[in-house]
């Protein structure tokens, strides 16, 4: 897929260090010719971003905290006033009380399923209405980030699987308002992987451990792999595809039952 995003430009939200699923995105999009914008959260995460933004050739960086309408608003100014229009956005953004991702599904407080409804669900469809008039010409990509943790049960996940419920809802929804235009909205959703995100999850090791010894492919997902799968989205090959919540997870999605050596 050496040339497959030559000549495209896209905004990466969600860089907070080499870990990060966006980082593996942007890597992978930058090996395909793509040129890259990166939105973080704050001047910590910024000076983190900046050599990794350098080693893809790229020094266009915008603070942006979801949350914050003003932020977002300048940020697709900033984009739009060096590009004028836009080929993807890469929305790789959540968070959640870490206190809530342990412990029972059942004292979820209201507060914090505001916050993490508003931070990882409803902040694509700001950053999707943002992008829109970006895209009107030529078409586009969007693509966000969700787990299977949204249509089954995994241990402490609680209310970050109901968020993801609602982004995977508001993908295809996206998809369906903004298929006319050319723009297609997909969700890529990857097994457990080794981030900061991950590990705020109660039990995040042993939920590794577990998806590696029993996926079809017994192996995790990898940054490679994401990145590869959201080449495809954004390129030309996945022309006809919008609408889709793809699972980059070993196969793990299939199972009713831990393979019979783990039972
Ligand atoms: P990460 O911690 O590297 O990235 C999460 C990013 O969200 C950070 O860059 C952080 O700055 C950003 N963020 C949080 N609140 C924000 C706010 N208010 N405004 C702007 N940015 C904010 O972790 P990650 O695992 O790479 O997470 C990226 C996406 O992948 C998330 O949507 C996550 O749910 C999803 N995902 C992760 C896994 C996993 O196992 N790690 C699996 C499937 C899906």
């Amino acid at each position: 897929m050496t040339n497959a995003l030559a000549g495209k430009r896209g905004l990466i939200m969600g860089v907070a260090n080499d870990r990060s699923i966006a980082w593996g995105i942007a890597r992978a999009m930058h090996g395909a010719g793509a040129e890259l914008a990166f939105s973080y959260q704050g001047d910590a995460f910024g000076k983190r971003l900046e050599p990794l933004a350098a080693s893809v050739g790229s020094d266009f960086m915008v603070d942006v905290d979801v949350t914050d309408d003003a932020s977002l608003d300048a940020a697709f100014a900033a984009l739009n006033a060096r590009w004028g229009s836009l080929d993807f956005v890469v929305h790789a953004v959540a968070f959640s009380d870490k206190a809530e991702l342990t412990g029972r599904f059942l004292n979820t407080s209201r507060s914090n399923f505001k916050n993490s409804m508003d931070i990882s669900c409803y902040s694509f469809i700001e950053v999707a209405r943002r992008a829109h008039p970006m895209m009107v010409e030529n078409g586009g990509t969007l693509i966000t980030l969700t787990y299977q943790g949204s249509n089954r049960v995994a241990p402490n996940y609680n209310v970050m699987g109901v968020a993801k419920a609602a982004l995977e809802s508001a993908t295809r929804y996206l998809a369906n308002d903004l298929g006319p235009e050319g723009i297609r909205v997909n969700a890529i959703s990857p097994g457990p992987m080794k981030t900061l995100a991950g590990a705020a999850i109660g039990g995040a090791r042993r939920t590794y451990k577990h998806t590696e010894q029993n996926t079809p492919l017994r192996a995790n997902a990898t940054l490679e792999a994401v990145g590869g799968t959201a080449v495809y989205l954004a390129s030309d090959a996945g022309a006809c595809t919008t609408g889709e919540i793809i699972h980059v997870d070993g196969g793990f999605h299939v199972l009713g039952m831990p393979q019979a050596e783990h039972l």
